[in-house]
């Protein structure tokens, strides 16, 4: 099992966290010794897609359609052996919560909240 952690427990995201890329319109955020293979998407909605099992509860729970489905196809090995990702439990599909829209959020916080393994961190600016 690999080392379990908490996006939502690191203080130094997201200003601490370089900026890898742009993806759509928000930033793909990596920072070397935590970040393993995918990094985190978004800033205000920050989503590690290193933690991100994929359950979906994010994406009921939007009330402004902030996520959407981004597939990594790769994922699909993980699943058929079960192998964990830094939740310390395996993928249960193939995409990760792409929060495109970010910008549109209102700060609800039902997505972090929800997430069941904390890969979310909602900071307001
Ligand atoms: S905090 Fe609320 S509005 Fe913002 S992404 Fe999460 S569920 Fe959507």
């Amino acid at each position: 099992m690999g080392e379990v952690r908490k996006l939502i427990e690191d203080p130094t995201f997201p200003n601490g966290w370089p900026v890898k890329e742009t993806h759509i319109d928000h930033q793909l955020k990596w920072k070397d010794g935590v970040s393993k293979e995918y990094g985190v998407h978004g800033s205000a909605v920050g989503v590690d897609f290193d933690i991100c099992i994929a359950d979906g509860i994010c994406i009921t729970v939007c009330p402004v359609n902030v996520f959407d489905r981004m597939e990594l196809p790769g994922e699909q090995e993980k699943m058929d052996k079960g192998i964990t990702n830094d939740s310390g439990k395996a993928p249960l599909a193939t995409w990760k919560a792409d929060p495109a829209r970010e910008n549109d959020c209102i700060f609800c916080r039902a997505c972090e909240i929800q997430c069941p393994v904390q890969a979310i961190k909602i900071t307001e600016p």
